[in-house]
């Protein structure tokens, strides 16, 4: 049968005499019901990149009317991999490996420089599995590839995409006749799966810096990113955490590297994470909106900019080109599916209610800094899941704490407390006990290990 304790529920864990837990089974069935691919985590885990990959040096639009021309110029030829893909409408190009040393922004065209009838809105680039890199042209209307190819005949290597206005039919068609061949699912086949953990052993966080490589994310108005800022978050956090010792902690990403939404909670569930702390810093269209917001995940959004940050937070695996998934119904109806659920989002509430406390004796939290919407990343059954705004890069003001390095040092510390006080009341078996709900319960007593 299925083992359906969530992640963290001390109450459906056996303790041996000394109050220990027991060690877990939690890998058996779970790894097998979820025996997907495993991308490694934290530092030192990453095989060495080659040498020298080939760089990206320049890069270049030219757009007319209804046709455009995007050209890279690059250290040595590469042959690119060029197909549409569907809903939006956009271009991929895959490459090997590469480093861009280009302009992060230079996909990026200011609005007013932008034509009104162009056939390119913008284009990014970065690290997309390993051993690969990817450019994803945004498309303001359906195009179609005309060339796609390498140029080494002149005086520096290069690589050239033209593009032409077509019809939406001929478009889709396309995008169908060349999806299944042409946007693999991301092989992490250097992956291997973590021992278990052993008896008694820490608990354990995992803290997963939002976007990465191609799905660069926000973008403030001097080119800071998104994924920069939080990966720099996470990093302060994990040392934080690491240096009082009372849990265990791994990224999701610890470099500048693409991961897909449910690869990261693939690689929580495989760690045996107890909670999973997803760290961004969004835009929002108005640029009054500040401070701190921590959001859980729910099936209707608290209000209309939860809804809305959590369509662009659900947007990244698409930012990254590939296709949008459609939900996992298979365990929909499973009653002890269902209690677990309801027991990993009562604990994810009260988690970010005591971040909230944390970063209120703290400063810059949101006028309302609890929010839950339907976040893809929240939403493992069995490990409470917290997404946590730092601030947003549209706000003048919380960018500039969001790129303060003395400012991140007092945010890491304040969220460091808040996790460690959250594993210390799990811990506490007498408050357990008085949390401990009905649902709880009746999985305990089903599900208990042998
Ligand atoms: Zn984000």
């Amino acid at each position: 049968m299925n083992d359906r304790r969530p992640r963290g529920a001390r109450p459906l864990r056996a303790q041996d005499r000394s109050g220990r837990l027991a060690p877990r089974r939690r890998f058996s069935a779970v790894a097998l019901a979820f025996s997907l691919a495993f991308a490694p985590f934290g530092a030192g885990a990453e095989p060495a990149p080659p040498a020298e990959p080939v760089s990206a040096i320049a890069a270049r639009i030219e757009q007319k009317k209804d046709r455009a021309r995007l050209v890279f110029e690059t250290t040595a030829e590469v042959t690119p991999t060029v197909f549409p893909v569907a809903d939006p409408y956009r271009i991929v190009v895959d490459l090997p490996e590469m480093a861009f040393r280009l302009d992060p922004e230079i996909g990026r065209p200011a609005k007013d420089k932008r034509g009104a009838d162009d056939l390119v809105a913008s284009f990014r680039f970065g690290h997309f599995a390993p051993g690969r890199s990817r450019i994803v042209i945004d498309l303001a209307r359906p195009a179609k590839i005309i060339r796609a190819e390498s140029d080494s005949k002149l005086k520096s290597p290069r690589f050239v995409v033209e593009l032409e206005a077509t019809d939406p039919a001929s478009f889709a068609a396309e995008a169908a006749r060349r999806a299944p061949a042409a946007v693999p699912r991301i092989a992490q086949s250097a992956a291997v799966e973590p021992p278990p953990p052993p008896p008694g052993s820490k608990p354990m966080l995992i803290i997963d810096p939002g976007h990465g490589g191609v799905d660069v994310g926000a973008a403030g108005p001097h080119g800071e990113q998104e994924k920069t800022i939080v990966l720099e978050f996470a990093r302060v956090l994990k040392a934080k955490l690491e240096a009082s010792g009372r849990l265990r902690v791994a990224l999701t990403r610890n470099e500048d590297a693409f991961m897909a939404l449910d690869e990261r909670v693939r690689v929580a569930r495989q760690a045996g994470a107890e909670l999973f702390l997803s760290i961004h810093a969004d835009t929002l269209g108005e640029a009054s909106v500040e401070g701190a917001t921590v959001y859980t995940v729910s099936g209707r959004a608290s209000d209309a900019e939860a809804a809305k940050i959590a369509e662009k937070e659900n947007f990244a695996d698409r930012a990254a080109g590939l296709e949008p998934k459609s939900e996992d119904a298979g365990e929909v109806g499973d009653i002890l599916y269902d209690l677990t659920r309801r027991e990993t989002r009562a604990y994810s509430r009260v988690f970010a209610r005591t971040l909230i406390a944390y970063w209120q004796t703290f400063g810059h939290l949101n006028k309302n800094p609890s929010r839950s919407a339907g976040f893809v990343v929240l939403k493992a059954f069995d490990i409470p899941s917290v997404l946590l705004e730092l601030g947003y890069l549209s706000s003048a003001r919380d960018l500039s704490r969001l790129v303060s390095p003395e400012w991140r040092e007092r945010a890491a510390a304040a969220t460091a407390q808040a996790i460690e006080r959250y594993f210390e009341e799990r811990q506490d078996p007498a408050r357990e006990q008085a949390q401990a709900s009905a649902p709880a319960q009746a999985v305990a007593a089903t599900a208990r290990p042998q």
